[in-house]
């Protein structure tokens, strides 16, 4: 079971002596209760005391690293059942499958695809993580030579899929030193997959349907050496996955089962439709899923769902503060206003383009607020409005001194040109009048400088 603060303090010396780092032992045993805290920092522990509290403080779900390098995808180190209570903090990676049995040219191609697509949204670039790579040939050359035609475009994580230990060296032997996940270990051959992944220092997936014997065999091949793994509950249907997945997560969340504490692993492509499938490993707890090379639709669905589910929902996403151009912005035209909250910036973005009027756009810092909220919490002010000026040298960019507000900051107005000096022209409420209303305030009198 998880350790409470005030149970953790009571196990400390209590010197107050700031050698852990941290400026009293209650402050320690609070970050160490949160899991951001060693307890091999503090040199008074004895070693039985240090051992009870690694094991209560780890962090529930162990944290598994995928690849190596810029694309790297770590997954794992979830510490809640339910995404309301915290975050869900580490998206899935998802994985296209290819066969060893497709010609070199069509692995190559999806190789490509992975390396190169990117849906760009609310700020951030949305991509698919590798691909697994099947040896349905059940021949080890042919696995071999599959590996290295991906390995030639990969520089991405890949997923090696193969009940046969020959095929997995040979694999292996390609690609060991990238660190690709092994699937999978069963009860049959999880002696000769814990030596390969031991040896490489690859994330092991074991497989079995039954959970007992999942964690016996995760704990197998940790005492054989294994460092990281993943669980593959072997399911029959999605029902069964749902049901599995989330037993394991509340096991390893209420620490009831540690050896369950690790991330699980979902093949979509088994199932049928396989979006259904995709939808409910990101939903419920999949930390790897395969699928098969989607096309453009599911991709973005399954990224935007991803991205979704995986931001924290006690922080709206934020844009970085700035002045932004668009189009191409020359000193006469519109200075915007707006607040840093992505889905706002966004929306204004787009209607901003579809009007084809080039403008500044100036994001201030509201803490990721909405015009409203931000107005009314005090967020969006006469102050701040003047500070983003000066701090983005606004003045420096046009010759007017107009700055056009969003509708709902109306009641802000003359503050605003009081403390900016500039006038003030107050925007529509919704973003969507944003094109008419520059077309007519703007364009049809002319910019204020000219
Ligand atoms: Fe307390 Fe140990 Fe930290 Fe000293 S090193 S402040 S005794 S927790």
């Amino acid at each position: 079971m998880a350790l409470k603060a005030l149970d953790i303090y009571k196990m400390l010396p209590k010197k107050n002596c700031k050698e852990c780092g941290f400026p009293t032992c209650l402050t320690f045993a609070m970050k160490l209760a949160a899991g951001k805290a060693d307890a091999d920092s503090c040199p008074y522990l004895d070693d039985a005391t240090k051992q009870l509290l690694h094991g209560a403080t780890r962090p529930p779900i162990q944290l598994v690293k995928l690849g190596v390098g810029e694309r790297q995808v770590p997954v794992g180190d979830e510490i809640v059942l339910f995404r309301h209570e915290k975050a869900f903090f580490h998206p899935p990676g998802i994985f296209f499958s290819v066969s060893d049995l497709w010609g070199r040219e069509r692995i190559v191609a999806a190789a490509a695809r992975v390396m190169e697509e990117v849906f760009p949204r609310v700020g951030e670039s949305l991509r698919f993580s590798g691909l697994a790579i099947r040896n349905e040939s059940g021949k080890a050359d042919t696995f071999g030579k599959a590996v290295a035609a991906v390995e030639e475009e990969a520089e991405f994580p890949e997923v090696l899929v193969s009940s046969s230990a020959d095929a997995m060296a040979a694999g292996l032997a390609c690609c060991g030193n990238y660190h690709p996940v092994i699937h999978a270990a069963t009860r049959e051959n999880h002696g000769e997959f814990a030596a390969l992944a031991k040896r490489y220092g690859c994330p092991l997936v074991v497989r079995a349907g039954d959970l007992a014997e999942l964690a016996g065999l995760a704990k197998t091949c940790s005492d054989l050496g294994v460092r990281t793994m993943i669980l593959d509950p072997a399911p029959a249907d999605l029902g069964q996955f749902i049901a599995r997945s989330t037993a394991i997560r509340r096991k390893a969340v209420e620490r009831t089962e540690p050896d369950l504490g690790h991330p699980v692993y979902l093949d979509a492509t088994a199932f049928l439709p396989e979006e259904a499938a995709i939808v409910t490993g990101i939903l419920k707890y999949a930390g790897v899923i395969v699928t098969s090379v989607l096309p453009p639709g599911t991709a973005r669905m399954a990224l935007t769902l991803r991205q979704n589910i995986y931001t924290d929902p006690q922080k709206p996403i934020q844009m970085t503060p700035g002045l932004y151009r668009v189009g191409e912005p020359g000193p006469d035209s519109p200075v915007l206003a707006t607040v840093n909250f992505s889905l706002t910036y966004f929306t204004l973005l787009g209607y901003l383009e579809a009007s084809r009027i080039p403008c500044h756009l100036l994001v201030i810092d509201t803490e990721g607020f909405s015009v409203l909220t931000a107005v009314a919490a005090g967020k969006f002010s006469e102050r701040l409005v003047k500070d983003s000026l000066d701090r983005f040298q606004v003045a420096g960019q046009v010759k007017h001194r107009t700055l056009v507000i969003p509708g709902y900051a109306a009641p802000l107005s003359g503050r605003i040109e009081e403390v900016t000096g500039w006038k003030v022209l107050v925007g529509p409420r919704d973003a969507a009048d944003i094109g008419e209303f520059l077309e007519k305030e703007w364009v049809a009198k002319g910019s204020p400088a000219s």
